[in-house]
């Protein structure tokens, strides 16, 4: 028996670390969190609790296969690795010949993270001189207008939550989705008497649980914002010393705020106007009060504005000041900054993709015939883009095309992996080299593989290596081995490594970067925007023909969408999966659970929809078929569907949430607007 160090590969920003129990035979035969690190604290959530169960399920794929009948159809036939590369690379080189490297297409995000599965095949695509793909769905958006904002890496530390007296959960379902901060730090302040409000439209767990639960319309988090910051300054509630000190463009703003009156605040969230002002001198009177954000309330087409609003909040009240007041935001700067990503991107002096085209809009990329040159060539990895990307339908009409040769690196039979060419089995956590630095804390972790791969499984980096030889890309960053990166990544004598190395960090498994005990980024200013202050007026804002001040614009729908589509679907995360490779509905985690769609009861009883029922949910995208569940839960209007279940997890097995999600962009356009998305609701006969 041996124990092996690692961390979980899911897109999460708790991180955990976890250690691999192996027999002499070299099976994983136990798994569990890591008992003394101290964000893990030794648990694992449910997601991962049958982790080992899903490596050695019966449904891995275990080696390369070729398609054998209809695209969709998900029927294979066996191949070598050799055939398979060698249909790939020569389907590669023939598109090319024809059209271009332009021609070619990877599509991938976050379905197992770790720095070097994540972005295996960046420094490819780029040496390829492939068509360049903008990923960000949904973080972008945050992480940019926070940075617009307060700039970039202005996040206080998770654990210093512990130390606030007000805790703002914004726009984000933390007992769920973060559920190590929320049994951790925010568990300790509570303990200590802090106060937790949780904004959000739908009463999730964490707003069941919550002190106090605002419960505003989609969409509105910049306007309930806006009159916040009204009644402070109206209030004289404000930080005068630290506004004066700290930040630019006070006037501009104050007089920005006086078109966000609690009255008009309250006709745009639907909110009381009492709570808003409550809401206001709460926040502005309690010391130290931390905002929570992280990732859910930017998918709508208005996405930016609510996060630059925010971000304003704690330098007009000069929260930043205490331990455990500031916005408690994306983590992830500290890894950037602490290792030597070019172990895994290269020197990056590859020239700009020529030709960028977003991710979230998919579907659209496949089949608009004035793509020039066409995507004739498309890899599929980390990702399951017909479940995770919104318009489903179009994503499938695109992975259709007789034209695309599509290959698809995965470890189970996704509805993606069904539209493969060629589909190639890819190794779990347990059978890999990984580094995890987080998004949400301050730790890293390495992950040498406990295990020997199964079947013929390899890691995305041996499969880029594999193409970077075949197509003789011999560039040290594109062949050299998972061990060399990690010992590269951490060879950077950052002194946030603390003197940490490869050897050092492989015997501990883990190390918290080495920050200061009083981590309080922004306490006396030093904000990382262009003129080093919090930029109420940010003029890179202005600069780019944007609104340089933070407001609040309506999602834009014409009478006829309402009229047609009368309730607003949200399709968040759920607390028992994540990354919907894992969703596999014959898995444990899932098993006797179905994906139901929550109505408000007034809108339940204007449809004669009761608990229980089977309903279908429409727009002009698609379907989806499932039981309701009537509940207060979301505001009258609004619907719920989860993100992320498969199709195969519908009443008719056809088609899941992003069957009726948009598949425009977000205000700046770095995200999604899924969750723009109107719909009608009606039982089924
Ligand atoms: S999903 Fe998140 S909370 Fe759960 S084990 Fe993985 S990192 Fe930890």
């Amino acid at each position: 028996m041996k124990t092996v160090h690692g961390a979980c590969p899911h897109d999460c920003p708790d991180t955990c670390a976890w250690q691999v129990t192996v027999d002499d035979t070299g099976r994983a035969v136990g798994l569990a969190g890591t008992p003394d690190h101290p964000y893990t604290r030794g648990a694992l959530c449910s997601k991962l609790k049958r982790y080992p169960e899903r490596v050695y399920s019966a449904e891995r794929l275990l080696y390369p296969m070729r398609r054998s009948g209809p695209k969709g159809s998900g029927r294979f036939e066996r191949v070598s690795w050799d055939e398979a590369l060698a249909e790939v690379v020569a389907r590669l080189q023939d598109g090319i010949a024809r059209h271009g490297p332009l021609t070619a297409m990877p599509a991938n995000f976050a379905g197992t993270i770790g720095i070097l599965q994540r972005w295996a095949g960046d420094a490819f695509f780029a040496r390829l001189g492939a068509t360049g793909v903008d990923r960000q769905i949904c973080g972008n958006v945050a992480y940019t207008a926070v940075a617009n904002t307060v700039g970039p890496g202005a996040s206080i530390l998770p654990e210093d939550l512990a130390h606030s007296r007000l805790i703002i959960v914004w726009g984000t379902n933390t007992a769920a989705t973060n559920v190590h901060l929320w049994g951790g730090a925010i568990r300790e302040a509570r303990r200590q008497g802090a106060q937790v409000v949780v904004v959000d439209p739908v009463r999730t767990p964490t707003a069941a649980h919550a002190d106090w639960h605002v419960q505003l319309q989609p969409g509105t988090d910049a306007a309930l914002a806006l009159g916040m910051m009204h009644v402070i300054v109206r209030d004289e509630l404000h930080d005068a010393d630290y506004i004066a000190r700290h930040t630019q463009g006070f006037d501009a703003l104050a007089a920005r705020l006086a078109e966000y009156p609690p009255a008009r605040v309250a006709e745009i969230t639907g909110l009381e106007v009492e709570a808003i002002e409550r809401l206001a001198r709460l926040y502005a009177t309690t010391r130290p009060a931390a905002i929570r954000l992280m990732v859910g309330m930017e998918r709508y087409s208005n996405g930016s504005l609510g996060f630059r609003a925010v971000a304003c909040l704690p330098a007009l009240t000069g929260a930043w000041r205490e331990r455990g007041g500031g916005l408690c935001h994306f983590t992830g700067h500290l890894v950037v900054e602490a290792l030597d990503f070019s172990a895994v991107f290269g020197p990056g002096d590859d020239p700009a993709p020529a030709r960028t085209v977003h991710l979230a809009q998919l579907g659209r990329v496949l089949t608009d015939p004035r793509m020039d040159p066409p995507i004739t060539w498309l890899m599929v990895y980390n990702l399951n883009p017909v479940v995770t990307m919104p318009n489903q339908n179009l994503v499938r009409r695109g992975l259709e095309r007789e034209d695309l040769f599509t290959v698809v690196h995965e470890h189970f039979m996704t509805d993606t992996a069904r539209y493969a060419d060629i589909l190639l089995p890819a190794t779990m956590q347990f059978e890999h080299w990984e580094l995890m630095g987080a998004w949400g804390q301050d730790y890293v972790a390495i992950n040498p593989p406990a295990i020997a791969p199964r079947g013929e499984a390899i890691a995305n980096t041996e499969l880029f290596r594999r193409l970077s030889r075949a197509l003789g890309f011999d560039e040290p960053w594109l062949t050299s081995d998972d061990e060399t990166r990690v010992r590269q990544l951490l060879a950077t004598g950052h002194p946030w490594l603390g003197g940490v190395d490869f050897d050092e960090l492989s015997r501990r498994g883990w190390m918290r970067l080495a920050l200061p005990e009083d981590y309080r980024p922004r306490a006396d200013g030093g904000f990382t925007t262009p003129s080093g202050k919090c930029e109420f007026h940010s003029p890179t804002l202005a600069a780019a023909g944007l609104d340089p001040l933070p407001g609040y614009v309506p999602i834009a729908e014409s009478d006829d969408a309402r009229r047609a589509w009368p309730l607003r679907l949200v399709s968040a995360k759920v607390a028992h999966f994540l990354n919907s490779e894992y969703v596999n509905p014959r898995q444990a985690s899932t098993r006797g659970q179905q994906p139901e769609i929550q109505l408000h009861p007034q809108d339940a009883a204007a449809r004669a929809i009761a608990s229980g029922d089977a309903v279908r949910m429409w727009n002009g995208l698609g379907e989806v078929r499932a039981v309701a569940r009537v509940s207060g839960d979301t505001p009258a209007g609004v619907v719920s569907l989860p993100f992320s279940w498969w199709p195969a997890d519908s009443l008719d097995g056809a088609a899941s949430a992003n069957a009726l999600t948009p598949d425009g962009l977000s205000d700046r356009r770095f995200g999604s607007n899924a969750f723009d998305a109107r719909v009608e609701v009606a039982k089924l006969a």
